[in-house]
């Protein structure tokens, strides 16, 4: 089984570090007033966002001025989040994960709209190892063109079968997310989807759209387990 965690307003939050940062990044290259207020953030991919922001302000996102863009964004949240407390995890995670990692059979991973770099960097600064999260599948990892978060659950699935040598069915894989992206992208992909209300969306919200479960938060660890761990007894039993 594979579960794969959302990062942002799903195990952690950076109290708004990365949006700042990819403001901070598009005055620094393009000048002050560099506007990314219309731009939708929740549950999108970073290459997506920073397309957006730069057509926002009238340039067009060619691949040197996205590179330029997501190079100084790195460079931002890199020094934003050195500020102690800034990036922290969202309630119940740590217990969560830990619990996850005791479960045979059981591999944990990463689906996020962050690029690789930014991602380690959140993870790392809320004080969660990266590692503990070995299949990863990253905002940039779309294989097509134009990029959807839609296209990642398969990612992680490749990553999965080479790891383990078996492929892996899709109801054997759960998305943790906190938005409507997030349970879109597993719901097209015969993924099983846990809404969790620590984001913009209320759990209710994330039921109506698809998910097959949902909570506030994640605190309630053996309550989460038992629904996450639903197949493995049936396929025992
Ligand atoms: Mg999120």
């Amino acid at each position: 089984m594979l579960i794969l965690f959302d990062i942002d307003a799903t195990l952690l939050t950076t109290t708004r570090a990365g949006l700042i940062s990819m403001a901070e990044a598009g005055q620094r290259l393009h000048g002050e007033s560099f506007d990314i207020g219309q731009v939708e953030f929740a549950g999108r991919l970073d290459p997506l966002i920073l397309s957006d922001a730069l057509r926002r302000n009238g340039l067009e996102p060619t691949p040197h001025l996205l590179r330029a863009y997501r190079d100084a964004y790195v460079r931002c949240i890199e020094a934003r989040l050195r500020e102690p407390g800034l990036a922290r995890t969202c309630p119940g995670v740590p217990e969560l994960v830990a619990a996850l990692e005791s479960v045979p059979g059981l591999t944990l991973g990463l689906l996020t709209g962050n690029f690789a770099e930014s991602g380690m960097m959140k993870l790392r600064a809320a004080g969660l190892d990266p590692d503990r999260f070995p299949i990863r599948a990253w905002g940039d990892d779309s294989p097509h063109d134009p990029p959807s978060r839609d296209h990642l659950p398969p990612v992680a699935m490749s990553r999965h079968a080479e790891r383990c040598g078996s492929v892996i069915a899709p109801e054997r894989v759960v998305v943790i997310g906190d938005t409507p992206h997030d349970v879109r992208c597993a719901r097209v992909n015969g993924c099983r989807v846990l809404g969790v209300g620590t984001g913009m969306y209320p759990a209710a919200r994330l039921l109506a759209e698809g998910a097959d479960h949902a909570a506030d938060t994640l605190e309630d660890t053996r309550e989460v387990v038992r629904w996450l761990l639903e197949p493995l007894r049936a396929s025992v039993a």
